[in-house]
């Protein structure tokens, strides 16, 4: 019988991202960017048609019905462009928040280093922003 320390030794060995949900990953950073609510990125009037939420907590496009624009849920967010799955991401800040290297997390979440790079670096900058004392007179 495997100890639990044999079992974290596989657990290193055998790390996958598959061990995460996505769907999971996904409503949780999509509820904490609008956390206020739907809101068009166009005109800023709230999106509260049960059809169109479903679409868009789904991560299809919708249209604004007052002004026609089309967006989905991370259309001017900071996760535009987000380019790698949820989960990678969510796993992405737990590790950079724990000091782990840009390289190691790449090479543990199978993502190229260049993304792993991108998404710490935006974590590094809020990071550093709310932690450092505001610049002297
Ligand atoms: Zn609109």
């Amino acid at each position: 019988m495997n100890t639990v320390a044999d079992m974290m030794l596989e657990m290193k060995k055998e790390f996958s991202i598959e061990m995460l949900d996505e769907d999971a990953c996904r409503e949780w950073f999509l509820k904490k960017i609008h956390a206020g609510g739907v809101h068009c990125p166009e005109c800023s009037k709230e999106i509260a048609s049960k059809r169109k939420l479903d679409t868009f907590w789904g991560m299809r496009r919708v249209n604004c019905p007052f002004c026609g624009r089309s967006f989905s849920a991370v259309t001017g967010t900071p996760l535009n462009g987000i380019g790698i799955e949820f989960r990678a991401l969510y796993l992405l800040l737990f590790m950079v928040s724990h000091g782990v290297s840009v390289n190691r997390i790449a090479d543990q979440l199978g993502i190229s280093t260049g993304a792993a790079y991108l998404w710490a670096n935006k974590a590094k900058c809020v990071d550093r922003a709310r932690h450092e004392p505001p610049l002297g007179p």
